[in-house]
């Protein structure tokens, strides 16, 4: 009698849609048979990465039949410099989606409620029901997350409230008012993940730097990655910033060695190249007023972003995205994100931003 595995699996695991991840160029070049393919739907650095980091991976290449160092001595060591916290701090993480689930699997236990806003980050509801969390999600506000109203979703049956800052697909913000407001509602039995991917990005006076704020909440995890600005998201690093009994509990359930030895090389060389960094910083900023300045002139509503994407909106989304496709560009439909009406277009390179808004115009005027 073959075993129907389906019914083995936990509740919330039975019900679970895997993450959609953007579209591979390759698979896009094979099913197209073309050569010249674009993708800007992951949020990765069209820069690539930086030339420090991959000397840094070439030079540890020949030590790859050992093991990583277990203890990530080498990259908490110029994290905590460059941040100021101490290395017992810090969480290193296979990507930083791994120390989001971190959090997610030592706070929540079945039933408990995990808040996050609508529009969110794809992980947190998967996350939650991988574990049998009850998602609480809050409407948001222009997109944005209503920072108010998830302080008021916070009950005594919250474990963990996920925010994101900017937000991930919105390109939304909130500033360092309305985040001391929030964090001082919030309980302080309650684990607050501040997700800060695309930190590095935003350069407003108001935005806040959520290391600043660990010092007077203790149960403030902020979690941040080196697969946007830092152009390393193929290696997967990432890492969280806490207080160290915080990071204490996350480190307990971390797999051994869950980050690679060339990934923590890359690393530390990557946040060692300030030049990379800034032009990475620079190409954005031109990238995202070339993209909507082009979706003004399409007459495009979009949703004003401080992230490396944004979105537009399109009509039907679905029609558009797989007309673009046929013309060899990969961009992001956010269906599963309830906007079934965008599609959120990494910035590229100035040339990549140019063909995108090409095909764009191709498919919605004909
Ligand atoms: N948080 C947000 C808001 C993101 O957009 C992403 C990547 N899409 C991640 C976390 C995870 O990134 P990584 O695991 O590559 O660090």
């Amino acid at each position: 009698m073959p075993v129907d595995v389906l019914s083995l699996a936990t509740p919330g695991v039975r019900g679970l849609t895997p993450y959609i991840p953007g579209k591979p160029v390759e698979e896009l070049e094979r099913e197209l048979g073309i050569t010249n393919a674009i993708k800007l739907a992951s949020n990765e650095n069209p820069l690539g990465p930086s030339l420090k980091a991959l000397a840094a991976v070439q030079q540890c290449l020949q030590d790859i039949a050992r093991y990583p160092d277990g203890g990530g001595f080498a990259l908490k060591r110029a994290l905590a410099a460059r941040y100021n916290v101490a290395p017992e701090q810090i969480t290193l993480g296979n990507g930083s989606s791994d120390v989001i689930e971190f959090a997610a699997r030592i706070f929540v236990a079945p039933g408990d409620e995990v808040v996050f806003s609508q529009h969110a980050f794809a992980m947190y509801p998967i996350l939650t029901q991988a574990i049998g969390g009850r998602a609480v999600e809050v409407p948001a506000r222009d997109w944005g997350h209503d920072l108010e109203a998830m302080a008021k979703a916070v009950t005594t049956r919250t474990k963990l409230v996920f925010i994101t800052n900017p937000n991930n697909p919105t390109g939304t913000w909130f500033g360092r008012t309305e985040l001391n407001r929030f964090l001082k509602q919030i309980p302080s039995q309650v684990i607050v993940v501040l997700d800060e991917a695309y930190f590095e990005y935003v350069d407003h006076p108001e935005y806040p730097d959520g290391l600043t704020l660990l010092n007077s909440h203790p149960n403030l995890v902020v979690a941040r990655t080196f697969s946007k600005v830092f152009g390393l998201a193929g290696l997967r690093v990432g890492y969280s910033i806490s207080s160290a009994p915080l990071a204490d509990l996350l480190n307990r359930v971390r797999p051994p060695f869950n980050v690679n030895s060339l990934a923590m090389n890359a690393a530390v060389a990557a946040l060692g190249d300030e030049e990379h960094l800034r032009k990475t910083v620079a190409i954005n900023h031109d990238g995202m007023r070339q993209l909507t300045n082009g979706f003004r002139e399409l007459a495009l509503p979009y949703i004003p972003s401080v992230g490396n994407f944004v979105c537009v909106e399109v009509g039907e989304a679905a029609r558009v995205n797989d007309a673009l496709l046929r013309q060899g560009v990969i961009v992001r439909p956010v269906a599963n994100y309830g906007m079934p009406h965008h599609l959120r277009v990494t910035v590229g390179l100035p040339e990549e931003n140019v063909r995108f808004l090409g095909a764009l115009k191709t498919v919605l005027t004909g």
